[in-house]
């Protein structure tokens, strides 16, 4: 687990001045790595770190002779087209790249010089998915929404008698994996209408939001090797926001035996920036304590530092732009707010376990953590728990009422951290447009 070090001291400020506005996400204790070029250029896509407004080009400062040895080989890999190969150093070449970062970023820092012509406006840039991601696990970590959801697919047996034992997942699609901005069409499949015996073939009617967590693997595990718990958040790079789109009346009637299939590939959302697992660290706390009649966690999953500081205290809100609304120049609403510290399994737990068979995971892949519901109905992070499954619609600042999503519906996810005694860091936006279905011959 990641400890504070120099990088964290909140009383730290940047010559980049947009990065020491109040309330900006990316401070320079924050230092998220994307992947990036300046929007409408044939530029290669490259690694890049967010600060303030801006984002530095770590493999040109690095070029340019900024970086002492103990970074420079983390510079030249965060440089390339994706992130793998950095995600793959592993935890000591992160933090020295990170503090190599803080030190050149730093208000008086000699680089600053050198370093402004390695900076690109954001306002300039576009961003693509930051690693290539060659698996997607999606989890289900919240025991809040898998109850509400449980009560209204099973109302005789909401909870499954698994849930308080295994870290429940599935295997997604990694190749609709797309970053905010890249808007979609809503989905085409099989709905089964209600009272019905046979499905229609139609566009999805209860197009739905998951707020999630994406979890980019650093150093993955030989396959037949499990990582151990206690070695698990090693293994782990960041983390970013994600939208698990999801059309529930496909996923009704397709989910059993076998778990979603087409109700969820057709989309996914992540944010362009991953935040590092260090920059989270003053954010760490002890995950819920579990109710006395759960079991306790199988020993693999059991370890102190697990239990004292498992979780992250992740500010979550989900927020909604109607067509109307854009037009008339509104801002996005916010629709829920939670954290992530809710998470019944944590963030090594979701490791250890996927492994723990001898599955192997490697440098960029991804685990969903599943939406992020928290205890009460406007912690919610999906339609069918806050409009308890299309029948109470939610009414926005302008009138307009929504269960599920409208044509041209802006989902926006954002999150941040902040505490006492440290600064206020953010994750940037997670948004993206529900575009209408395309006709079909
Ligand atoms: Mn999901």
């Amino acid at each position: 687990m990641a400890t504070l070090n120099e990088t964290h001291d909140p009383a730290l400020a940047s010559w980049v001045a947009s990065a020491n506005q109040a309330g900006a996400d990316f401070p320079i204790q924050n230092l998220p790595f994307g992947v990036f070029r300046r929007r409408g250029t044939q530029e290669t896509w490259r690694g890049g770190v967010a600060i303030g407004d801006h984002i530095l080009d770590p493999g040109a400062a690095q070029a340019a002779g900024v970086f002492d040895a103990s970074a420079a080989a983390a510079a030249t890999a965060c440089g390339e087209a994706s992130l793998n190969r950095l995600m793959a150093m592993g935890p000591a070449a992160w933090s020295a790249l990170r503090l190599a970062l803080s030190r050149a970023l730093r208000q008086g820092a000699a680089q600053a010089s050198a370093l402004r012509s390695c900076l690109v406006p954001q306002a300039d840039a576009e961003y693509t998915v930051p690693a290539h991601i060659g698996d997607y696990t999606d989890f289900y970590t919240s025991v809040h929404h898998a109850t509400h959801i449980g009560q209204q697919f099973r109302p005789d047996n909401p909870l499954l008698p698994n849930y308080k034992w295994i870290p429940i997942g599935y295997h997604g699609r990694a190749s609709s994996i797309i970053v905010s901005g890249q808007d979609f069409h809503r989905p085409h499949g099989q709905i089964l209408p209600p009272g019905a015996t046979a499905p229609v073939f139609g566009p999805s009617r209860k197009m739905d939001i998951e707020l999630e967590l994406a979890v980019y693997i650093g150093v993955g595990n030989a396959r037949g090797h499990p990582i151990a718990l206690a070695d698990a958040e090693a293994h782990v790079f960041g983390l970013s926001l994600l939208n698990d789109w999801s059309a529930r009346d496909i996923q009704s009637w397709e989910y059993q035996p076998l778990g979603p299939f087409l109700s969820k590939n057709f989309a996914t959302t992540v944010s362009p920036w991953i935040v590092t697992l260090e920059a989270l660290a003053p954010y760490r706390t002890a995950p819920p304590v579990r109710d006395a009649g759960d079991p306790p966690p199988l020993p693999y999953l059991d370890a102190p530092a697990n239990r004292n500081a498992g979780a992250i205290d992740i500010q979550l809100q989900v927020l909604m732009q109607t067509a109307r609304m854009r037009d008339q120049g509104q801002a996005a609403a916010p629709l829920a707010a939670t954290s992530y510290r809710h998470a019944y399994w944590t963030l090594a737990q979701m490791v250890a376990h996927h492994s723990v068979n001898g599955c192997n995971l490697q440098p960029g892949d991804l685990l969903g953590t599943g939406t992020l519901s928290g205890p009460t109905l406007d912690q919610a992070g999906a339609l069918i728990e806050l409009t308890v499954g299309g029948q109470q619609p939610l009414t926005l600042p302008n009138g307009e009422q929504r269960t599920y999503l409208d044509d041209g519906d802006r989902m926006v996810l954002r999150g941040w951290c902040e505490r006492p005694g440290a600064a206020r860091i953010g994750f940037g936006d997670c948004a993206a447009t529900l575009l209408p279905a395309l006709m079909q011959v």
